[in-house]
């Protein structure tokens, strides 16, 4: 089944832009996700097409109009009623692993770009939309962030990863970063790929990556470390922790 990808924009044509590449250009062209984009200004209404206006309140730049937005996205939920409804802003939830998990194991996802200060606050007070951020920076617009999120979601459909498993050992996916890569040469300006990882012994290098998994991400992240270091501590009990 295709997962669809739907795009409110007023730069349509910066999509596929890189994801006609690569994996996800090949699953594009294979039908394992499609996309489609909506051009915002296509529901303006007046003459010169105006997506936007002046702040209320005073102050630079502009803003989003609600009216236009909604018409734009109330033709993408009639359409695609089962995919949920996401707009790319700093002022929305951090994107996580988790998130994209459960968006590319859904129906799609229909995404809305912001530009210029943003999108009137009433629009999501109105319609079931669900605000995302990709980090705390601020892009110029919600496409890059939109490609971003589309990216961590197609490379998780079926088909698209070459091996099976590739993905689950990934950063994020237990909590922790992922352990360190190595690859030839042997040695490479003096330094020579850690013993263990061309032992052969699969159960000594599964436990070296991950002890190196926790250190690493206990001297990088010590955020993650906090966020989910309870969760993995087994139960007193011994019974499986789900985490
Ligand atoms: N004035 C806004 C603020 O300070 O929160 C920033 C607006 S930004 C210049 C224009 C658009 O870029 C936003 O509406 C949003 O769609 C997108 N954008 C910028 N940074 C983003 C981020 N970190 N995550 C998701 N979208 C972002």
């Amino acid at each position: 089944m295709t997962w669809p990808a739907t795009v409110l924009t007023l730069y349509p044509e910066m999509f596929p832009g890189p994801l006609g590449s690569s994996l996800a250009g090949r699953a594009l062209e294979g039908g394992i996700w499609s996309l489609e984009t909506v051009h915002i200004r296509d529901f303006a209404t007046d003459k010169h097409r105006s997506v936007d206006d002046t702040p209320a309140g005073g102050g630079a730049g502009m803003v989003m109009r609600a009216d236009v937005l909604a018409s734009a996205v109330d033709d993408v939920l009639t359409r695609r009623p089962e995919a949920p409804m996401l707009a790319m802003t700093p002022r929305g939830a951090p994107l996580t692993q988790a998130m994209v998990r459960e968006l590319s194991a859904g129906l799609g996802v229909s995404i809305l770009c912001g530009r210029f200060e943003g999108i009137d606050e009433r629009l999501f007070e109105a319609r079931p939309i669900v605000p995302v951020s990709i980090g705390d920076y601020i892009l110029s617009g919600g496409e890059m962030a939109a490609l971003t999120l589309l990216d961590a979601c197609v490379r998780l459909l079926p088909g698209v990863m070459g091996a099976a498993l590739s993905g689950e050992d990934e950063s994020f996916e237990t909590g922790l970063l992922e352990y360190p890569h190595y690859t030839r040469p042997v040695i490479w300006e003096g330094r020579r790929i850690p013993e263990v990882l061309r032992s052969g012994d699969h159960a000594k290098i599964a436990a070296w990556r991950k002890a190196r998994a926790a250190e690493d991400t206990r001297l990088r992240r010590p955020d993650l470390v906090e966020r989910h270091g309870d969760a993995r501590r087994p139960p007193p009990s011994g019974a499986r922790h789900e985490d």
